[in-house]
């Protein structure tokens, strides 16, 4: 049976092709093509010769995300749709602002944590996404900027407003929960990060998480230092159980716990994601109760207005009701930012896209509403 080729790391190449026991620089050439250009036919890299080329293009499958659909926003962002070898829709969504281009990638198809004020969560667990396949999307974006480049348009000034050519940070914030699929999660960021896959820093790399201490930790202990985002979304268990089912497994103090214990470099701090729902968690005692969680913690709140969407019963608060709670925890001395609702965030946080397309409802243009911090 031929291999495929993306869902093996790369430094087991050579072990899967034992037989031929080529030496460590063909691989070496072979990774510089792939991830480096972005180039999956064989016939194309000529520095193999033309047996070698011919031994791959039988032996394995280099197949990538097909992009279905590259729809742009406004402000500049793209979001790409991607279908998968089995037919499973998946999006990543490419992000510029200034001089980053930011890939906000998908770790799974669907998810299983339940979370009530998240789209993706209707459409339940369908399967992890294998190592090719979020290496895959990496590669797709890049190639995508290369063809035609973009730039941020809500840059405030011209100079920030570069043509972007390839993706220079990795969030995971896409579809699923990336710490779910870990061996993968932790496989893809390998290459990420390694100087013969896509040589990026791990302080360019978030992973998001709905918190999942003990995965949390392994992860702290590969000692890839990437950043750490969670997903807290309530000051206390009873309203966090309300919204995120899986508090009742892992509450509140057992995740800050996980992030206590995790080795930070210096000046690294956690991220806690904040989705405000009006009336439900947007209170001025909600911000209090957070702040006097947070306020012993080497950490910074990203606070995330509500996305709406046809059948959520949450509503997006004002954006005098999100200043306010953000001042909150600035007077507490809790570093704040609000998320600038982009492109990204109206129908690209949360798998929207994959959903809207099984219920036939297809845009070809999306207008980000804009806030400002
Ligand atoms: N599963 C991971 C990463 C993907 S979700 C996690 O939950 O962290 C990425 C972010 O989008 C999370 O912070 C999540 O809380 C947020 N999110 C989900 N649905 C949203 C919505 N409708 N509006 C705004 N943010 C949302
Ligand atoms: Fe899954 Fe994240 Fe959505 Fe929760 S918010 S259902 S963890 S993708």
């Amino acid at each position: 049976m031929r291999s495929v080729l993306l869902d093996c790391p790369p430094d087991k190449w050579g072990d899967l092709f034992s037989r031929q026991s080529l030496p460590k620089f063909r691989f070496n050439q072979i990774a510089s093509w792939i991830f480096k250009k972005g180039e999956t036919d064989w016939s194309k890299m000529h520095n193999l010769s033309r047996e070698l080329q011919s031994f791959f293009e039988l032996e394995t499958t280099l197949r990538l995300p097909e992009v279905v659909e590259s729809l742009p926003a406004t402000d500049g962002t793209v979001k790409l749709v991607l279908r998968l070898h089995d037919g499973q829709m998946i999006e990543s969504v490419i992000i510029p602002r200034g001089d980053r281009a930011t890939l906000c990638l998908s770790s799974q198809v669907g998810c299983a944590i339940g979370c009530r004020f998240c789209r993706t969560a209707e459409m339940g667990l369908i399967r992890n996404l294998t190592l090719g396949e979020i290496l895959g999307q990496m590669i797709v974006a890049n190639r995508f900027l290369e063809a035609s480049p973009i730039r941020d348009l809500l840059a405030p000034d011209d100079s920030a407003a570069i043509p972007l050519f390839r993706i220079n940070h990795v969030v995971f914030m896409g579809m699923g929960e990336p710490l779910a699929n870990l061996d993968n999660l932790i496989e893809a960021i390998q290459v990420m990060t390694s100087p013969g896959g896509f040589a990026l820093s791990p302080r360019r790399i978030t992973v998001s998480t709905s918190g999942l201490p003990s995965r949390i930790g392994e992860l702290g202990r590969t000692g890839l230092c990437v950043n750490l985002a969670v997903s807290l979304t309530a000051a206390d268990d009873e309203t966090r159980e309300k919204l995120m089912p899986i508090n009742r497994h892992y509450p509140i103090q057992t995740i800050l716990d996980a992030c206590r214990n995790l080795p930070l470099k210096k000046r690294q701090r956690v991220t806690f994601e904040y989705v405000l729902l009006s009336g439900v968690n947007d209170r001025p005692e909600d911000a209090r109760k957070l702040s006097r969680l947070l306020a012993p913690f080497r950490s910074k709140v990203n606070l995330i207005p509500f996305n709406p969407y046809e059948g959520s019963p949450f509503k997006r608060p004002s954006h005098e009701d999100v200043l306010a709670f953000q001042r909150i925890l600035l007077d507490k001395s809790v570093v704040a930012t609000i998320r600038k609702s982009r492109g990204a965030d109206v129908l690209g946080a949360c798998g929207q896209l994959a959903w809207e397309k099984k219920k036939e409802q297809k845009e070809s243009q999306w207008n980000p509403v804009v806030f400002s911090t």
